[in-house]
């Protein structure tokens, strides 16, 4: 079965994030943008994704709870989980490795945590865009050990990429990686072996509803399901895919 899928899509609990992206709006757009499935990839919380999983489920849409991790050495790592619980479990470990920065809502933006209704029910004091202090070679077992599934995120940037990072991809344990969409395929490829024959997602990194990718890329999994894709993105068994 083919997953047209957006696995990296930011909420108004992002500082960076448009304040109407809420649980319905997210989900609504997915819909009409024809996708089978989404992540909810915050930075650094999956304090929005009770919500939107809910709300996912209600519209028959496959919702993957997830996170956009900074790692110490400001690398931004997609984490995918299986369940809500897994993922506020994981949640738990990141949130004492922030730095006690409160957010300045003025300077950053709001990080407002929303219920089914998207009405505001709270805000995050903590600034959510600052490094943790986990190492990105930590993350493919910490996250595995929640039984999700974690790939680096826009390698083909500048700024804020395990490549940035590191000035390289060495082996790391990661099975999948994102490439934005103005990414030469073939260029990185030859750049960074590591990439090998691994998926190349290609998500929108959405921040603004307009944002979220209309359906194109996809993987072809046996179930349509978020034990599926965590397979598949964890190297379990050679998935097809497509940039679309
Ligand atoms: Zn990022
Ligand atoms: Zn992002």
């Amino acid at each position: 079965m083919k997953l047209y899928y957006d696995f990296h899509i930011h909420s108004c609990l992002s500082p960076c994030g448009d304040e109407d992206m809420t649980p319905n709006n997210i989900v609504n757009m997915a819909l009409l943008s024809g996708l089978n499935a989404i992540a909810l990839t915050d930075h650094n919380t999956c304090g929005n994704c009770p919500a939107t999983a809910q709300v996912a489920a209600e519209a028959g849409l496959l919702f993957l709870p997830g996170m956009e991790l900074c790692t110490a050495e400001e690398a931004h790592v997609v984490c995918l989980f299986p369940t809500v619980e897994a993922a506020l479990a994981f949640e738990a470990v990141i949130a004492p490795t922030l730095p006690p920065i409160r957010n300045r809502a003025d300077v950053f933006g709001e990080q407002v945590i929303c219920n089914t209704l998207d009405e505001p029910i709270g805000t995050q004091d903590i600034l959510l865009t600052t490094a943790s202090s986990i190492s990105v070679d930590a993350v493919p077992t910490l996250v595995r050990s929640f039984g999700g599934t974690a790939f680096p995120t826009h390698i083909d940037r500048p700024s804020y990429s395990v490549t940035a990072a590191l000035g390289d991809l060495p082996p790391l344990g990661f099975e999948a990686v994102e490439l934005t969409a103005t990414a030469d395929v073939d260029t990185m490829r030859a750049r960074y072996r590591e990439i090998g024959t691994k998926p190349l997602l290609l998500n929108s990194d959405a921040h603004r509803l307009e944002d979220i990718q209309e359906a194109g890329p996809w993987l072809e999994l046996p179930a349509l399901t978020p034990t599926a894709v965590i397979d598949a993105l964890n190297g379990n068994f050679t998935v097809e895919w497509s940039r679309g």
